[in-house]
Protein backbone atom coordinates (compact mmCIF):
# COMPACT_ATOMS: atom_id res chain seq x y z
CA UNK A 1 0.00 0.00 0.00
CA UNK A 2 1.28 3.08 -0.25
CA UNK A 3 1.55 6.02 2.13
CA UNK A 4 -1.41 8.18 0.93
CA UNK A 5 -2.94 5.17 0.81
CA UNK A 6 -2.69 4.01 4.71
CA UNK A 7 -1.89 7.98 5.95
CA UNK A 8 -4.08 10.25 7.25
CA UNK A 9 -3.54 13.74 6.28
CA UNK A 10 -4.94 15.85 9.04
CA UNK A 11 -3.20 15.49 12.61
CA UNK A 12 -3.49 11.60 14.52
CA UNK A 13 -6.01 12.21 16.98
CA UNK A 14 -6.28 11.21 20.97
CA UNK A 15 -8.69 8.87 22.28
CA UNK A 16 -9.79 10.57 25.42
CA UNK A 17 -13.22 9.04 26.46
CA UNK A 18 -14.62 7.38 23.56
CA UNK A 19 -13.91 10.17 21.67
CA UNK A 20 -11.08 11.50 19.31
CA UNK A 21 -9.51 14.76 20.18
CA UNK A 22 -7.06 17.25 19.34
CA UNK A 23 -5.13 18.47 22.32
CA UNK A 24 -6.38 21.75 24.24
CA UNK A 25 -3.75 23.26 22.89
CA UNK A 26 -3.82 22.73 19.55
CA UNK A 27 -0.34 21.25 19.40
CA UNK A 28 0.86 18.86 17.49
CA UNK A 29 4.24 17.09 16.68
CA UNK A 30 5.47 15.38 13.61
CA UNK A 31 6.43 11.78 12.95
CA UNK A 32 9.44 10.72 10.18
CA UNK A 33 9.97 7.96 7.63
CA UNK A 34 13.68 6.61 9.38
CA UNK A 35 14.09 5.40 5.62
CA UNK A 36 14.47 8.71 3.89
CA UNK A 37 14.15 11.45 6.44
CA UNK A 38 10.63 13.13 5.26
CA UNK A 39 7.66 14.14 7.30
CA UNK A 40 5.16 11.46 7.33
CA UNK A 41 1.92 12.66 9.43
CA UNK A 42 1.17 15.42 12.01
CA UNK A 43 0.26 14.16 15.80
CA UNK A 44 -1.82 15.61 18.42
CA UNK A 45 0.13 16.07 21.44
CA UNK A 46 -0.99 15.69 24.87
CA UNK A 47 -0.32 18.69 27.22
CA UNK A 48 -1.17 18.44 31.29
CA UNK A 49 -4.69 19.29 30.73
CA UNK A 50 -5.36 16.31 28.25
CA UNK A 51 -3.20 13.98 30.92
CA UNK A 52 -5.48 14.58 33.01
CA UNK A 53 -8.91 14.03 30.48
CA UNK A 54 -7.71 11.13 30.32
CA UNK A 55 -6.89 9.67 33.35
CA UNK A 56 -10.56 11.03 35.01
CA UNK A 57 -11.85 9.31 31.83
CA UNK A 58 -10.60 6.71 32.84
CA UNK A 59 -11.14 6.71 36.44
CA UNK A 60 -14.74 7.66 36.01
CA UNK A 61 -15.24 4.59 33.75
CA UNK A 62 -13.49 2.29 36.29
CA UNK A 63 -15.79 3.48 38.96
CA UNK A 64 -18.72 3.66 36.72
CA UNK A 65 -20.16 0.76 34.91
CA UNK A 66 -16.84 -1.22 33.58
CA UNK A 67 -16.00 -2.25 36.90
CA UNK A 68 -19.15 -4.77 36.84
CA UNK A 69 -19.03 -5.72 33.12
CA UNK A 70 -18.91 -9.58 33.97
CA UNK A 71 -15.88 -11.30 33.00
CA UNK A 72 -17.49 -13.34 30.01
CA UNK A 73 -18.50 -10.14 28.27
CA UNK A 74 -14.66 -8.97 28.85
CA UNK A 75 -13.66 -11.72 26.98
CA UNK A 76 -16.49 -11.31 24.32
CA UNK A 77 -15.17 -7.51 23.85
CA UNK A 78 -11.31 -8.84 23.46
CA UNK A 79 -12.15 -11.47 20.90
CA UNK A 80 -14.39 -8.69 19.04
CA UNK A 81 -10.97 -6.45 19.32
CA UNK A 82 -9.02 -9.08 17.70
CA UNK A 83 -11.27 -10.07 14.71
CA UNK A 84 -11.58 -6.06 14.33
CA UNK A 85 -7.58 -6.10 14.31
CA UNK A 86 -7.33 -8.89 12.02
CA UNK A 87 -9.17 -7.07 8.85
CA UNK A 88 -6.69 -4.11 9.45
CA UNK A 89 -3.45 -5.97 10.06
CA UNK A 90 -2.21 -4.97 6.87
CA UNK A 91 -2.56 -1.82 6.79
CA UNK A 92 -1.05 -1.29 10.13
CA UNK A 93 1.38 -3.23 8.53
CA UNK A 94 2.44 -0.89 6.09
CA UNK A 95 1.77 1.86 8.52
CA UNK A 96 4.44 0.19 10.62
CA UNK A 97 6.70 -0.12 7.93
CA UNK A 98 7.02 3.70 6.78
CA UNK A 99 6.50 5.11 10.57
CA UNK A 100 8.99 2.59 12.35
CA UNK A 101 11.51 1.89 8.86
CA UNK A 102 10.28 -1.61 9.10
CA UNK A 103 10.35 -4.14 5.97
CA UNK A 104 7.20 -4.80 4.62
CA UNK A 105 7.30 -8.76 4.93
CA UNK A 106 8.36 -8.91 8.47
CA UNK A 107 6.27 -5.90 9.72
CA UNK A 108 3.00 -8.19 8.21
CA UNK A 109 4.76 -10.91 9.78
CA UNK A 110 4.56 -9.81 13.15
CA UNK A 111 1.56 -7.82 13.11
CA UNK A 112 -0.29 -11.29 11.61
CA UNK A 113 0.19 -12.35 15.55
CA UNK A 114 -0.94 -9.51 17.06
CA UNK A 115 -4.59 -10.34 16.98
CA UNK A 116 -3.43 -13.47 18.81
CA UNK A 117 -2.63 -11.38 22.08
CA UNK A 118 -6.00 -10.56 22.29
CA UNK A 119 -7.37 -13.91 21.90
CA UNK A 120 -5.00 -15.20 24.66
CA UNK A 121 -6.47 -12.72 27.36
CA UNK A 122 -10.02 -13.50 26.36
CA UNK A 123 -9.56 -16.96 26.82
CA UNK A 124 -7.26 -17.20 30.09
CA UNK A 125 -9.59 -14.34 31.43
CA UNK A 126 -12.58 -16.97 32.14
CA UNK A 127 -9.85 -18.42 34.70
CA UNK A 128 -9.27 -15.77 37.16
CA UNK A 129 -10.64 -16.67 40.54
CA UNK A 130 -9.29 -16.27 43.91
CA UNK A 131 -9.43 -19.38 46.47
CA UNK A 132 -10.68 -20.44 49.56
CA UNK A 133 -8.55 -20.98 52.47
CA UNK A 134 -8.35 -23.52 55.36
CA UNK A 135 -7.94 -20.96 57.92
CA UNK A 136 -6.72 -21.84 61.62
CA UNK A 137 -9.90 -20.40 63.13
CA UNK A 138 -13.25 -22.20 62.45
CA UNK A 139 -15.39 -19.53 63.17
CA UNK A 140 -13.86 -17.94 60.25
CA UNK A 141 -14.99 -18.91 56.45
CA UNK A 142 -11.95 -17.09 54.58
CA UNK A 143 -11.38 -16.40 50.95
CA UNK A 144 -9.91 -14.37 48.37
CA UNK A 145 -10.94 -12.83 45.57
CA UNK A 146 -8.88 -11.44 42.45
CA UNK A 147 -9.79 -7.22 41.73
CA UNK A 148 -8.39 -5.09 39.09
CA UNK A 149 -5.87 -1.94 40.02
CA UNK A 150 -7.87 0.40 38.67
CA UNK A 151 -6.41 2.65 35.78
CA UNK A 152 -3.26 1.57 34.07
CA UNK A 153 -0.55 3.73 32.69
CA UNK A 154 0.89 1.81 29.47
CA UNK A 155 3.67 3.17 28.34
CA UNK A 156 5.20 1.92 24.96
CA UNK A 157 8.82 2.06 23.48
CA UNK A 158 9.37 2.47 19.61
CA UNK A 159 10.80 -1.28 18.44
CA UNK A 160 7.78 -3.08 18.29
CA UNK A 161 4.90 -0.26 18.59
CA UNK A 162 0.97 -2.11 18.45
CA UNK A 163 2.18 -5.74 19.34
CA UNK A 164 3.65 -3.85 22.55
CA UNK A 165 0.46 -2.00 23.43
CA UNK A 166 -1.22 -4.74 22.77
CA UNK A 167 0.40 -7.08 25.11
CA UNK A 168 0.19 -4.38 27.74
CA UNK A 169 -3.03 -3.22 26.91
CA UNK A 170 -4.96 -7.15 26.97
CA UNK A 171 -3.97 -8.31 30.31
CA UNK A 172 -4.96 -5.07 31.67
CA UNK A 173 -8.25 -5.19 30.26
CA UNK A 174 -8.92 -8.59 30.58
CA UNK A 175 -8.34 -8.16 34.53
CA UNK A 176 -10.59 -5.41 34.39
CA UNK A 177 -8.71 -2.43 34.13
CA UNK A 178 -8.85 0.78 32.72
CA UNK A 179 -6.37 2.24 30.62
CA UNK A 180 -4.22 5.29 29.33
CA UNK A 181 -1.98 4.30 26.56
CA UNK A 182 0.83 6.66 26.09
CA UNK A 183 2.75 5.30 22.90
CA UNK A 184 6.30 6.75 21.39
CA UNK A 185 6.38 9.69 20.43
CA UNK A 186 8.31 8.40 17.54
CA UNK A 187 6.19 5.68 16.33
CA UNK A 188 2.62 6.66 17.59
CA UNK A 189 0.36 5.98 14.19
CA UNK A 190 -0.56 2.11 14.61
CA UNK A 191 -1.55 2.53 17.97
CA UNK A 192 -3.89 5.25 17.36
CA UNK A 193 -5.27 3.56 14.48
CA UNK A 194 -6.27 0.15 17.14
CA UNK A 195 -8.10 3.67 19.25
CA UNK A 196 -10.42 3.67 15.99
CA UNK A 197 -11.53 0.19 17.07
CA UNK A 198 -12.24 0.12 20.85
CA UNK A 199 -15.69 1.10 20.67
CA UNK A 200 -17.13 -0.79 17.68
CA UNK A 201 -15.53 -3.85 19.91
CA UNK A 202 -18.35 -2.85 22.46
CA UNK A 203 -15.66 -1.36 25.35
CA UNK A 204 -17.29 2.00 26.90
CA UNK A 205 -16.05 5.45 26.79
CA UNK A 206 -13.29 5.82 29.13
CA UNK A 207 -11.83 2.50 29.08
CA UNK A 208 -9.27 2.84 26.26
CA UNK A 209 -7.64 5.91 26.06
CA UNK A 210 -4.63 7.01 24.24
CA UNK A 211 -2.24 10.05 24.65
CA UNK A 212 0.67 11.08 22.80
CA UNK A 213 3.44 12.98 23.61
CA UNK A 214 6.94 12.50 24.67
CA UNK A 215 8.16 10.79 27.70
CA UNK A 216 8.47 13.62 29.77
CA UNK A 217 5.64 15.50 30.39
CA UNK A 218 3.11 13.17 29.05
CA UNK A 219 4.39 9.56 30.00
CA UNK A 220 6.04 11.29 33.56
CA UNK A 221 2.14 12.93 34.25
CA UNK A 222 0.82 9.33 34.16
CA UNK A 223 3.57 8.10 36.36
CA UNK A 224 2.92 10.93 38.61
CA UNK A 225 -0.85 10.83 38.73
CA UNK A 226 -2.00 9.60 42.23
CA UNK A 227 -5.19 8.04 40.12
CA UNK A 228 -2.97 6.08 38.51
CA UNK A 229 -2.65 2.83 40.60
CA UNK A 230 -0.12 0.99 38.14
CA UNK A 231 2.26 1.67 34.85
CA UNK A 232 3.18 -1.15 32.69
CA UNK A 233 6.66 0.87 30.67
CA UNK A 234 8.85 -1.01 28.36
CA UNK A 235 11.84 1.19 27.49
CA UNK A 236 15.18 1.84 28.49
CA UNK A 237 16.75 0.84 31.93
CA UNK A 238 17.58 4.83 32.05
CA UNK A 239 13.84 6.06 32.13
CA UNK A 240 12.66 2.92 33.73
CA UNK A 241 14.80 4.04 36.44
CA UNK A 242 12.90 7.86 36.74
CA UNK A 243 9.62 5.37 36.64
CA UNK A 244 10.82 3.28 39.65
CA UNK A 245 11.82 6.54 41.50
CA UNK A 246 8.30 8.72 40.49
CA UNK A 247 6.34 6.22 41.16
CA UNK A 248 7.78 5.55 44.71
CA UNK A 249 5.72 8.89 45.91
CA UNK A 250 2.06 7.24 45.26
CA UNK A 251 3.43 3.39 46.18
CA UNK A 252 2.37 2.27 42.53
CA UNK A 253 2.22 -1.16 40.88
CA UNK A 254 5.05 -1.41 38.37
CA UNK A 255 5.85 -3.49 35.27
CA UNK A 256 8.97 -2.44 33.60
CA UNK A 257 10.32 -4.17 30.97
CA UNK A 258 13.76 -2.50 30.33
CA UNK A 259 17.06 -2.97 28.44
CA UNK A 260 19.44 -5.81 28.00
CA UNK A 261 22.83 -6.97 26.80
CA UNK A 262 21.65 -11.13 26.74
CA UNK A 263 24.70 -13.34 25.48
CA UNK A 264 24.40 -16.29 23.77
CA UNK A 265 27.04 -19.26 24.34
CA UNK A 266 28.69 -21.35 22.42
CA UNK A 267 29.92 -24.91 22.79
CA UNK A 268 32.35 -26.83 20.62
CA UNK A 269 29.77 -29.36 20.71
CA UNK A 270 26.89 -26.95 19.10
CA UNK A 271 24.72 -27.03 16.12
CA UNK A 272 26.97 -24.56 14.34
CA UNK A 273 24.56 -23.73 11.01
CA UNK A 274 22.05 -23.78 13.83
CA UNK A 275 23.58 -21.37 16.05
CA UNK A 276 24.90 -18.67 13.11
CA UNK A 277 21.44 -18.64 12.16
CA UNK A 278 20.53 -17.03 15.10
CA UNK A 279 23.07 -15.03 15.94
CA UNK A 280 22.57 -13.44 12.02
CA UNK A 281 18.57 -12.90 13.38
CA UNK A 282 19.82 -11.32 16.18
CA UNK A 283 21.33 -8.65 13.86
CA UNK A 284 19.10 -8.32 11.36
CA UNK A 285 15.54 -8.71 12.94
CA UNK A 286 14.10 -5.20 13.17
CA UNK A 287 17.66 -3.66 12.54
CA UNK A 288 18.78 -5.55 15.63
CA UNK A 289 16.50 -3.40 17.56
CA UNK A 290 15.13 -6.15 19.72
CA UNK A 291 15.39 -5.88 23.44
CA UNK A 292 15.70 -10.20 23.98
CA UNK A 293 18.31 -10.00 21.43
CA UNK A 294 21.87 -11.88 22.42
CA UNK A 295 23.85 -9.03 21.63
CA UNK A 296 27.24 -10.79 23.73
CA UNK A 297 28.34 -13.95 21.48
CA UNK A 298 30.41 -15.81 23.40
CA UNK A 299 32.16 -18.23 21.22
CA UNK A 300 34.63 -21.06 22.26
CA UNK A 301 37.80 -20.35 21.10
CA UNK A 302 38.45 -23.62 19.27
CA UNK A 303 35.20 -22.93 16.88
CA UNK A 304 35.38 -18.94 17.09
CA UNK A 305 36.87 -18.17 13.50
CA UNK A 306 35.04 -21.10 11.83
CA UNK A 307 31.85 -19.55 13.20
CA UNK A 308 32.60 -15.50 12.49
CA UNK A 309 33.76 -17.01 8.98
CA UNK A 310 29.89 -18.75 8.38
CA UNK A 311 28.29 -15.50 9.92
CA UNK A 312 30.05 -13.14 7.85
CA UNK A 313 28.80 -15.45 4.90
CA UNK A 314 25.58 -14.98 5.32
CA UNK A 315 25.66 -11.41 6.36
CA UNK A 316 27.45 -10.25 2.90
CA UNK A 317 24.59 -10.87 1.09
CA UNK A 318 22.28 -9.48 3.17
CA UNK A 319 19.97 -7.25 1.28
CA UNK A 320 19.37 -4.02 3.29
CA UNK A 321 17.23 -1.44 1.34
CA UNK A 322 13.66 0.33 1.60
CA UNK A 323 11.04 -1.09 3.82
CA UNK A 324 8.24 -1.21 1.33
CA UNK A 325 10.60 -3.50 -0.73
CA UNK A 326 9.01 -6.81 -0.49
CA UNK A 327 12.31 -7.95 -0.95
CA UNK A 328 14.03 -6.19 1.83
CA UNK A 329 15.30 -8.10 4.27
CA UNK A 330 16.81 -5.04 6.91
CA UNK A 331 15.78 -1.70 6.90
CA UNK A 332 16.99 1.38 8.64
CA UNK A 333 16.91 2.07 12.34
CA UNK A 334 14.25 3.93 13.46
CA UNK A 335 15.64 6.96 13.87
CA UNK A 336 18.53 9.76 13.43
CA UNK A 337 19.15 9.46 17.49
CA UNK A 338 19.40 5.53 17.39
CA UNK A 339 21.54 5.81 14.32
CA UNK A 340 24.01 8.32 16.43
CA UNK A 341 23.81 6.36 19.20
CA UNK A 342 24.81 3.18 17.34
CA UNK A 343 27.42 4.85 15.31
CA UNK A 344 29.07 6.15 18.80
CA UNK A 345 29.11 3.15 20.23
CA UNK A 346 31.21 1.89 17.15
CA UNK A 347 33.26 4.34 17.69
CA UNK A 348 33.55 3.45 21.72
CA UNK A 349 34.45 0.32 21.10
CA UNK A 350 37.06 1.17 18.09
CA UNK A 351 38.63 3.34 20.65
CA UNK A 352 38.53 0.42 23.36
CA UNK A 353 40.73 -1.49 21.22
CA UNK A 354 38.32 -3.64 19.73
CA UNK A 355 37.50 -4.16 15.41
CA UNK A 356 35.11 -3.09 13.99
CA UNK A 357 33.85 -5.03 11.05
CA UNK A 358 30.49 -4.07 9.03
CA UNK A 359 29.55 -6.19 6.26
CA UNK A 360 27.77 -4.15 4.07
CA UNK A 361 28.08 0.28 3.14
CA UNK A 362 24.82 1.21 2.70
CA UNK A 363 25.58 4.56 3.62
CA UNK A 364 26.80 4.04 -0.57
CA UNK A 365 23.84 3.44 -1.67
CA UNK A 366 22.35 6.69 -3.89
CA UNK A 367 18.91 5.28 -3.36
CA UNK A 368 18.74 4.96 0.64
CA UNK A 369 20.46 8.63 1.23
CA UNK A 370 19.14 10.37 3.94
CA UNK A 371 17.94 7.26 5.56
CA UNK A 372 18.64 5.63 9.15
CA UNK A 373 20.98 3.00 7.65
CA UNK A 374 24.13 1.24 9.37
CA UNK A 375 25.38 -2.14 8.09
CA UNK A 376 25.02 -5.14 10.26
CA UNK A 377 28.81 -5.03 12.52
CA UNK A 378 31.05 -7.57 14.51
CA UNK A 379 32.47 -6.31 17.57
CA UNK A 380 35.15 -8.77 17.56
CA UNK A 381 38.60 -8.72 19.55
CA UNK A 382 36.24 -7.58 22.51
CA UNK A 383 36.28 -8.33 26.62
CA UNK A 384 33.32 -8.33 28.91
CA UNK A 385 34.73 -5.12 30.69
CA UNK A 386 34.71 -3.12 27.63
CA UNK A 387 31.54 -0.67 27.60
CA UNK A 388 30.27 -2.35 24.44
CA UNK A 389 29.73 -5.61 26.07
CA UNK A 390 28.71 -4.35 29.43
CA UNK A 391 26.24 -1.53 27.51
CA UNK A 392 22.75 -1.82 25.43
CA UNK A 393 23.69 -0.41 22.02
CA UNK A 394 20.11 -1.37 19.97
CA UNK A 395 21.37 -2.14 16.53
CA UNK A 396 23.03 -4.62 14.16
CA UNK A 397 25.77 -5.16 16.40
CA UNK A 398 27.42 -8.28 18.08
CA UNK A 399 30.24 -7.90 20.37
CA UNK A 400 32.03 -11.18 20.30
CA UNK A 401 33.74 -12.75 23.06
CA UNK A 402 35.89 -15.94 23.54
CA UNK A 403 35.91 -18.74 26.25
CA UNK A 404 37.80 -21.67 26.98
CA UNK A 405 36.00 -23.47 29.82
CA UNK A 406 32.32 -23.58 30.54
CA UNK A 407 33.32 -21.85 34.35
CA UNK A 408 34.22 -18.84 32.36
CA UNK A 409 31.36 -18.61 29.96
CA UNK A 410 29.20 -18.64 32.58
CA UNK A 411 30.78 -16.04 34.43
CA UNK A 412 31.47 -13.77 31.53
CA UNK A 413 26.91 -14.11 30.86
CA UNK A 414 26.57 -13.47 34.42
CA UNK A 415 28.92 -10.70 34.90
CA UNK A 416 26.23 -8.22 33.60
CA UNK A 417 24.07 -5.47 35.37
CA UNK A 418 21.13 -6.55 32.79
CA UNK A 419 19.70 -10.28 33.12
CA UNK A 420 17.23 -10.03 30.39
CA UNK A 421 17.67 -13.26 28.20
CA UNK A 422 20.47 -16.25 27.22
CA UNK A 423 20.88 -18.74 24.93
CA UNK A 424 23.00 -21.84 25.20
CA UNK A 425 23.90 -23.77 22.34
CA UNK A 426 25.23 -27.23 22.61
CA UNK A 427 24.54 -31.07 22.15
CA UNK A 428 25.50 -32.19 25.49
CA UNK A 429 21.92 -32.53 27.32
CA UNK A 430 23.55 -32.44 30.50
CA UNK A 431 25.83 -29.06 30.21
CA UNK A 432 22.48 -27.76 28.61
CA UNK A 433 20.76 -28.22 31.98
CA UNK A 434 23.57 -26.92 34.11
CA UNK A 435 23.62 -23.97 32.18
CA UNK A 436 19.89 -23.70 32.80
CA UNK A 437 20.39 -23.15 36.61
CA UNK A 438 23.67 -21.22 36.19
CA UNK A 439 22.39 -18.71 34.04
CA UNK A 440 20.86 -15.56 35.69
CA UNK A 441 18.32 -14.48 33.21
CA UNK A 442 14.54 -14.30 32.88
CA UNK A 443 14.32 -16.32 30.05
CA UNK A 444 17.07 -19.50 29.02
CA UNK A 445 17.26 -20.97 25.61
CA UNK A 446 18.82 -23.91 24.57
CA UNK A 447 19.76 -24.92 21.08
CA UNK A 448 16.73 -21.95 19.94
CA UNK A 449 17.03 -17.95 19.98
CA UNK A 450 15.06 -15.78 22.30
CA UNK A 451 11.70 -15.96 20.77
CA UNK A 452 9.32 -14.60 22.94
CA UNK A 453 5.34 -15.77 22.37
CA UNK A 454 2.27 -14.15 24.19
CA UNK A 455 1.83 -17.58 26.39
CA UNK A 456 5.03 -17.56 28.06
CA UNK A 457 6.59 -14.94 30.36
CA UNK A 458 8.90 -12.84 29.88
CA UNK A 459 10.76 -10.35 31.83
CA UNK A 460 14.31 -10.02 32.93
CA UNK A 461 16.65 -10.01 36.36
CA UNK A 462 18.38 -7.31 37.77
CA UNK A 463 18.32 -4.12 36.02
CA UNK A 464 16.17 -5.43 32.89
CA UNK A 465 13.12 -4.78 34.46
CA UNK A 466 10.36 -5.69 37.17
CA UNK A 467 7.46 -8.21 36.82
CA UNK A 468 6.34 -10.25 33.88
CA UNK A 469 4.60 -9.37 30.74
CA UNK A 470 3.16 -12.33 28.32
CA UNK A 471 2.03 -15.46 30.18
CA UNK A 472 -0.62 -16.03 32.57
CA UNK A 473 1.71 -13.66 35.04
CA UNK A 474 0.85 -10.47 33.16
CA UNK A 475 -2.92 -11.01 33.76
CA UNK A 476 -1.75 -11.59 37.59
CA UNK A 477 -0.06 -9.21 37.60
CA UNK A 478 -3.02 -6.43 36.34
CA UNK A 479 -5.12 -7.20 39.74
CA UNK A 480 -4.92 -7.36 43.43
CA UNK A 481 -6.04 -10.05 46.10
CA UNK A 482 -8.20 -8.81 48.49
CA UNK A 483 -8.75 -11.50 51.50
CA UNK A 484 -12.38 -11.31 52.72
CA UNK A 485 -12.75 -12.87 56.32
CA UNK A 486 -16.34 -13.66 56.78
CA UNK A 487 -16.97 -14.33 60.60
CA UNK A 488 -19.59 -17.61 60.88
CA UNK A 489 -20.45 -17.32 64.87
P1 LIG B 1 12.61 5.03 26.09
O1 LIG B 1 12.88 4.62 27.49
O2 LIG B 1 13.29 6.22 25.56
O3 LIG B 1 11.07 5.31 25.85
C1 LIG B 1 10.08 4.34 26.07
C2 LIG B 1 8.76 5.04 26.33
O4 LIG B 1 8.87 5.77 27.54
C3 LIG B 1 8.35 6.05 25.26
O5 LIG B 1 6.95 6.05 25.13
C4 LIG B 1 8.81 7.37 25.87
O6 LIG B 1 8.08 8.48 25.41
C5 LIG B 1 8.53 7.13 27.34
N1 LIG B 1 9.35 7.93 28.24
C6 LIG B 1 10.59 8.45 28.02
N2 LIG B 1 11.00 9.18 29.10
C7 LIG B 1 10.00 9.09 30.01
C8 LIG B 1 9.82 9.62 31.32
N3 LIG B 1 10.75 10.38 31.91
N4 LIG B 1 8.67 9.35 31.97
C9 LIG B 1 7.72 8.58 31.41
N5 LIG B 1 7.82 8.05 30.16
C10 LIG B 1 8.95 8.29 29.48
O7 LIG B 1 12.90 3.72 25.24
P2 LIG B 1 12.85 3.60 23.66
O8 LIG B 1 14.08 4.25 23.15
O9 LIG B 1 11.50 4.00 23.16
O10 LIG B 1 12.93 2.01 23.49
C11 LIG B 1 14.12 1.32 23.44
C12 LIG B 1 14.38 0.66 24.77
O11 LIG B 1 13.29 -0.20 25.12
C13 LIG B 1 15.59 -0.22 24.75
O12 LIG B 1 16.40 0.05 25.85
C14 LIG B 1 15.02 -1.64 24.85
O13 LIG B 1 15.85 -2.57 25.43
C15 LIG B 1 13.78 -1.42 25.63
N6 LIG B 1 12.83 -2.50 25.37
C16 LIG B 1 12.66 -3.47 26.33
C17 LIG B 1 11.80 -4.53 26.11
C18 LIG B 1 11.62 -5.62 27.14
O14 LIG B 1 10.68 -6.41 27.01
N7 LIG B 1 12.45 -5.71 28.15
C19 LIG B 1 11.06 -4.58 24.92
C20 LIG B 1 11.25 -3.58 23.98
C21 LIG B 1 12.13 -2.53 24.23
Amino acid sequence: MKREDVLRSTPYPMLIGGREVASVSGKTFATYDPSNGRKLADVCEAGPEDVDRAVAAAYDAFHGPWRDVLPKDRSRMLMKLARLLESKVEAMSWLECYDAGKPIAASRAWLNGAPGTLEYYAGILLGLAGETLDVSDRTLFDYTVREPLGVCGLIVPWNFPLSIALLKMAPALAAGNCVVVKPSEVTPLSTVELGTLVAEAGFPPGVVNIVNGPGDPVGMALVRDPRVAKISFTGGTVTGKKIFREAASTVKRLTLELGGKSASLVFADADLGKAVGVAYNDMVRNSGQVCGACTRLLLHESIADAFIEALAAKLRPLRIGLPDDPATEMGPLVSPVQLARVTDYLEIGRNEGANIESYSDPRSRPELAGGCYIAPTLIRGATNAMRVAREEIFGPVLTVIRFGSEEEAVRIANDSSYGLAACVFTSDASRAMRMTRSLSAGTVCVNTGVRSSVDAPFGGFRESGLGKERGKEALLDDTQIKNVRYGLA
